[in-house]
């Protein structure tokens, strides 16, 4: 709750608030600012890997969401990491998935695809896991991202 409200004791925090500290910059990158906006979404140092971390148990959790939805074998544990191709008589998913396509497409990579048998749907699924000020601008570039390898996928299907 704290992180939430923005009132948990980052340096900031408790130079503005507090009084208690001259350096106000985050202790691991001592790039900016800690607050928790930087902490929890702006920091270049957890961007390669605590970031990817989050984003892919988030995506863990949707994946294991289809697998009982299709009665899909699925990782046991929530820090297993998903197999890269799933299937069953009923679906398939593809974990991960680069997507071949005939053009070069901006992102042709895809978290989580889901290939209905019985209906002939397939479904690409993108998870984000954006900072509420940033989710407009990442909406719009995932769907922009979604709509382009769509289009290259039918174009390739003729
Ligand atoms: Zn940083």
């Amino acid at each position: 709750m704290a992180a939430q409200e923005q009132v948990h004791p980052t340096r900031q925090l408790q130079i503005k608030i507090h009084h208690t500290r001259d350096d106000p910059r985050y202790r691991l990158c001592k790039d900016a600012p800690e607050t928790v906006k930087h902490i929890i979404s702006e920091c270049k140092q957890l961007a390669g890997n605590a970031y990817t971390e989050r984003h892919d148990h988030v995506a863990g959790v949707v994946y294991r969401s289809i697998c009982d939805e299709y009665g899909l074998n699925k990782p046991q544990h929530w820090w297993e990491a998903p197999v890269k191709v799933n299937k069953n008589d009923h679906a398939k998913t593809l974990w991960d998935f680069h997507i071949r396509t005939d053009k070069h497409v901006l992102a042709n990579q895809s978290d989580i695809v889901v290939v209905d048998k019985e209906n002939k749907r397939a479904a690409i699924i993108d998870i984000a896991v954006p900072n509420d000020y940033n989710i407009a601008r990442k909406e719009k570039e995932m769907f922009r991202n979604i709509a382009l390898l769509e289009n290259r996928l039918k174009n390739a299907g003729k």
